[in-house]
Order: structure tokens, then sequence, then C-alpha cells
């Protein structure tokens, strides 16, 4: 059967089973040819349409007129000596994010981007100085976890978008990301394995909540008192941190999941006992987990990381007022792995 002419452009790395179907059909082509690209696409892992074998020529060059399946190139792939692996890949318009994976025994961890720069701005991010250059598509994000997968050989077991960009001001596509990860006939990784980190855009949280999987969601807090938090996260002023308090509020009682608040300790900024108090103050009798975070430098930022010792004291006084907290070691220190460094420097 001669093939037709799509009208529609598909991103096949973000297709649905659904959206497989509406391809074949916009093609002319018998349903079973979409189980055959989907098996192709995912339990086979090809880069190109030359390699789908089983099906007709003519219809991998229809499929090639109409479809993308990878678009990434690597610009850079860096080893830390902790094992884990940094790529800045680049994409055909030029626009390049940077990914991460990170082994840890029989697991590995892919964080990845959801934007080539982020407009947000915060000031102690590599990745908020350099501003936004375009959001990405979902079928981009799931190609960086591909990448990870295949360059270490082994499955991706979970996912953080932590990477560049803030995932809600690109919540669409960011969720499209999330249900390939999730779905069984795509990368089959269970929901609680997989985190979006947002920097608190309060109406996506909102809605994030009455999405139906159970993705574990974090949230860059970085201070609980509102001049702080002002000056470090600009791109979040408009939402102050008791509407964020209230949403959080919302976002457990729908789900019961426990939400991550992320803190990067910077000296004399939001170390300070002040500071602490009010972190104690924001998440006593809440359900949640503070993440102390060491504050990785950013060549030419004014902050310095605090010490060791400082994190310890946040653990105990959190602890003190029945808050889970835990010191994150920064890893890849060495690889620029930091959100937006490698970018930074190479992009
Ligand atoms: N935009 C989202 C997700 C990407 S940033 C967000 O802000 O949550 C991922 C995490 O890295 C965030 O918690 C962010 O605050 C943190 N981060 C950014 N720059 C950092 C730095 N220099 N040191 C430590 N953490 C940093
Ligand atoms: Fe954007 Fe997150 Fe960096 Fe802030 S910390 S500038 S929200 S990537």
């Amino acid at each position: 059967m001669q093939p037709q002419e799509a009208t529609t452009h598909y991103d096949l790395l973000s297709c649905t089973r659904r959206d497989l179907e509406a391809l074949v059909e916009e093609l002319g082509q018998p349903k079973f040819r979409a189980k055959q690209i989907q098996s192709w696409v995912w339990d086979k892992g090809v880069t190109s349409f030359d390699d789908m074998t089983n099906l007709p020529k003519d219809l991998r060059a229809a499929l090639a007129e109409s479809c993308t399946l990878r678009s990434a190139t690597v610009a850079a792939d860096l080893r830390s000596t902790d094992g884990s692996r940094k790529y800045l890949l680049r994409f055909n318009d030029g626009a390049s994010v940077e990914c991460v994976g990170m082994p840890s025994g029989p697991k590995l961890a892919a964080c990845v981007s959801t934007q080539a720069g982020c407009a947000m701005g915060c000031a102690f991010c590599a990745t908020g100085a350099a501003g936004l250059t375009r959001s990405l598509t979902a079928g981009e994000m799931v190609e960086q976890v591909l990448h990870v997968q295949e360059s270490f050989g082994t499955r991706v077991t979970s996912v953080v978008m932590m990477g560049q960009g803030e995932p809600f001001v690109n919540y669409e596509q960011t969720l499209g990301a999330l249900r390939r990860f999730n779905d069984p006939a795509a990368l089959g990784i269970g929901a609680r394995h997989l985190t979006v980190s947002t920097c608190g855009v309060i109406p996506m949280i909102a809605q994030f909540a009455r999405e139906p999987e159970q993705f574990t969601l974090a949230v860059s807090l970085h201070s609980a008192v509102q001049r702080t938090r002002d000056a470090l996260m600009p791109g979040v002023r408009r939402w102050s941190l008791l509407r964020l308090y209230d949403v959080m509020g919302e976002y457990t009682d729908r789900t019961g999941r426990r939400p991550t608040y992320e803190y990067a300790l910077i000296k004399g900024v939001n170390d300070t006992d002040e500071e602490l108090t009010y972190l104690c103050d924001f998440c006593r009798d809440t359900l949640c987990h503070v993440n102390l975070i060491q504050l990785n430098e950013v060549p030419g930022s004014k902050f310095l990381p605090s010490t060791h010792q400082r994190a310890l004291d946040f653990v105990r006084r959190l602890e003190s007022v029945g808050v889970e907290a835990t010191i994150r070691n920064s890893r890849g220190a060495d690889i620029d792995a930091a959100c937006g460094q490698l970018r930074q420097r190479l992009g």
C-alpha cells in the first residue's frame, strides 16, 4: 500500500500509542504499523527510520518526511570521578542543553533539562544568569534520557527534571515527557521515581496536584523569609511565600504525597539563625522533606557555600521540630554539574 502524505508533524519520542495510530491512519497504513513503530522506537531504540526494517521502504521514507525521531548531537561528554557523566546536547537549531547520568549501584538516575536556559533569573544559578533561549519539546526531554541510557548501556531507573529551565513554565511538554517516561510501552519508569523540580509557579503546582499519576514534586524554596527569597529568586516574586504555603497544603491534602523543599545553603544569606527559625516555621506540621543542598559555586558569583557544620545545625533544628531533613552533597562538582555551568562555559 502506497503511503499517503501526512499533514501533521509528529515527534515520535513524544507520541502515545494513540498518536501513532493517528499517524499511520494519516499515512493510509493499517493500524498494526503503529505497534511496529512503537516497538522500534522504545524496545529497540533505533535512531533512524532506515533501521525500521520490517516497514516497507516507502513507508520509512514517508515517516522520515513527516516525523522527527532524534535530533540532538553531543557537543560535550564529561566524566566525573564519582561516576556521573554530563552531556551537552545540541539540537538542530543550535539550542543546547545539559543532562546528567548518575549511577548508584544498579540504579541510574538521569537529570534532564526542560528549557534551553531559563527566564526566572535566580541569583545563584548559572542558567538563570544566561536567560532563556527556548522551551524544549517533550521529545527533546525524552531524548536526553535515551542518551543517558544508551551511553551508560543500562536502563535509567529514575528521572529528575532538575537540569536547566523551569518545567512549570513549559508545563504541557514537561507532562508529556513524564508520561513517556512512565508509560510501560515507552520507558516504564514508576511515577514515584519521576521528579519535577519547580521554583514555585503556584498555578501549575495546583494543576500538578490534580494529575492522576503519582509523580514526585520538589520545590526550590531557598528561603522562608520573603525579602531574602525575593532577592534570590526574582522570577517568583509575584507569588508570596504565604501563597506557596497554601498551595503546598492543597497539594499534600489532595495527593497525600510528601514534597521536597530544596534549600541551597548560602553563607550569610539564607543560613543565619533567623532564616533557620523561619524555615522551621514554614515546614513545621506540614508533610514535607527538606533537602539541604551544598551550593555549587558559580564563577563570577558573590555567593559562597555554607560550612558542613552549618548544614548539620539546620538538620538538627529542623528535626527538633519534627521536620525531616537531609544534606545532599552535590555530585559531579568536578564536571561543572551544577545547573547551567557547562552550557555557560561551552554553550
Ligand atoms: N527550575 C527548577 C529546576 C531546575 S534547577 C527549579 O529551580 O527548581 C534545579 C535545582 O538546582 C533547583 O533546586 C535550583 O535551585 C538548584 N540550583 C541552581 N543553582 C544552584 C547552585 N549554584 N548550587 C546549588 N543548587 C543550585
Ligand atoms: Fe531557572 Fe531553576 Fe535556575 Fe532558577 S534555579 S534560574 S528557576 S533553572
